[in-house]
């Protein structure tokens, strides 16, 4: 038999303080830009194990897009199923926990 009781309990979570650009490392908030662009990059390479490809990244700009969009099309392994997805975004959607 297990017994239960309420006891107050302290832990820590991972909580969102900001969002940064990737590429210029700037804090999205403070730019003077109405929008941000959240960009999804992925590749069919490897099959059903493409999930594992998928990285998301938060741009400042077009310029930042444009910049993250030529390094990411000019790696090394660079492949023709290599997929490049931005949706702009409103900056009064950014949330803090
Ligand atoms: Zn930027």
């Amino acid at each position: 038999m297990r017994k239960y009781d309420k006891r107050e309990v302290k832990k820590f979570e991972q909580v969102q303080t900001g969002v940064y650009c990737d590429q210029c490392e700037t804090d999205i908030e403070q730019t003077p830009h109405e929008h941000f662009y959240e960009v999804q990059t992925s590749h069919n390479c490897w099959g059903n194990d493409s999930m594992e490809s998928i990285r998301e990244h938060d741009l400042c700009s077009m310029v930042c897009v444009t910049k993250h969009m030529h390094d990411y099309y000019n790696q090394e392994d660079v492949q023709e199923s290599f997929r490049y997805e931005i949706v702009r975004e409103d900056k009064s959607e950014i949330w803090r926990d």
